[in-house]
Order: C-alpha cells, then structure tokens, then sequence
C-alpha cells in the first residue's frame, strides 16, 4: 500500500516537473532529485493551484468551440479524452458545453472574497464559510485547481432535470466513465456525508484526479488552507477531510 502510495505521489511529481503523459509515469531521475521538502511543496503548490495554467506545459487551452466562451485551460489528457466524447455526445444529439475548467488559486481567491464579503457582519467566521462552502471552494481547495474538472452546461442542478438537460444528463450517466469522466458531487447520502452540495453539471477527468485526490489526502493538511479572508476556519472546519476528500468513491 505505502508502496502503491509512493509511487502514484512521485508519479504526480513527475508529471508536474516534466509535464508527462500520464501521473503513473515515474520518472526515476525526479524521484531521486529533489529533496523531499521541495518535493512536497511542489506537490502541494499544484494541489492548491498555486501557478498559472496558461504557462503550464502540461495543460492547454481549450478552443472555443467546446466551451461558452474561450480562455479555458485543460490538463492535455484531460482534454483529449473531453474532444473524443464530445464528439460521442454530438453524434446522439447532445452539445456538451464547457462553462468552467481550470481556475487557480488567484481566481478562487477572487470568487471566495467577494461572497466572503457580502456575508452578513453578525455571521461567525465559521458560519460565513460554511455558507459559502456550500456551493464555492475555499481557494486551496478547488478540484479545478487540478486542470481534471469541468463544468458542463448549466450551474442549476434543475436544468438536467428536464428535456435537453435530462437527456445531456442520462447521456453523460451512460457514457462519460468510457472517456474517463466521473461525478465527485453526487447526491450526500452514507457514502458521502460530507462535502459540497449536489453538482449535476461538475465532471472529473478520474485517470490523473484519482492520484491528485490520493496526493491531497497525503500532503494537504488544513493549515496549509492559508492566503485569504477566513482561511483561519479551514482547521476549525476541517477542510481538507471533508470538502477535499468528501467526494464521490468513483473519485478518490
Ligand atoms: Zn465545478
């Protein structure tokens, strides 16, 4: 176990250095490299999204035909699988429209801050975060760190409830697992009591997030959740276990 644990943590490592094809690529030079201090803080730097997808060798940006607008960016696997069942889905008559993908930490920071601050001021430090982990991340936390996740279509639940929506949704329930894709924010239930709400719209590319989640498990801890107005609840609430980790068991 330790040993499959090792592997997949110096495989993210790799392909973080050295942009590879896949996180289960080891590379023996990288593990034998970096002292492990700076190896875990590249671990941790990228699990947080602490760099900038549009410099990063191993994402691309996704053109504006699959997406709402342009300006999106990928992990290039992550892409590539997305293309080929995009094409599956136009083929049975469903558009799957990329509406978000990769957002840093800056960009979570900016999303966080600005619900952070249209709390109402008698709130605890702790409710005003709950409130918002209901539907946001706190920055640090976000799988679209990761460049695994996309958001597809709408943000309301009830639109995949209802014609087009409902068949996108069923066609997706049937399909998205042969290209890799799988949903972290399912109904709670006793299988996931804890995390964010349900997502319908929210997919994870699982071939590299399922390492990432592994990774998080090991390296994140909630006092490394810092850098933001309220980060200081990350420890009282208890993030990392239940909002990183709190996911679908198809993705972790
Ligand atoms: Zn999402």
């Amino acid at each position: 176990m330790i040993k499959k644990m090792k592997k997949i943590f110096f495989g993210l490592l790799g392909t973080l250095l050295l942009g590879s094809s896949t996180v289960f690529n080891a590379n023996a030079e990288i593990i034998n490299s970096p002292p492990p201090q700076a190896a875990t803080k590249a671990v941790v730097d990228y699990l947080t999204g602490r760099f900038n997808p549009t410099k990063h060798k191993a994402f691309v940006k996704v053109p504006s035909r699959y997406a709402s607008r342009s300006g999106f960016y990928l992990r290039k696997e992550a892409f590539e699988s997305f293309k080929k069942m995009h094409e599956a889905a136009r083929k049975d008559g469903v558009k799957l429209v990329i509406r978000s993908a990769t957002r840093n930490f800056d960009y979570q920071k900016g999303i966080w801050e600005r619900k952070w601050h249209a709390q109402k001021k008698s709130r605890s430090a702790k409710n005003k975060a709950l409130n918002i982990l209901q539907l946001s991340s706190m920055p640090s936390t976000s799988r679209h760190h990761w460049g695994t996740e996309v958001d597809l279509n709408s943000f309301s639940n009830s639109w995949f409830e209802h014609d087009q929506g409902l068949k996108l949704f069923r066609w997706m329930e049937n399909n998205a697992a042969n290209y890799g894709f799988h949903r972290p924010y399912t109904k709670k239930d006793n299988t996931r009591p804890y995390g964010y709400n349900e997502e319908k719209w929210h997919w994870s590319y699982t071939p590299l997030s399922i390492a990432m989640t592994r990774d998080a498990a090991k390296v994140l801890t909630d006092s490394k959740i810092t850098g933001f107005s309220g980060s200081k609840t990350a420890v009282e609430i208890g993030v990392v276990e239940k909002y990183i980790l709190g996911v679908h068991e198809s993705c972790r």
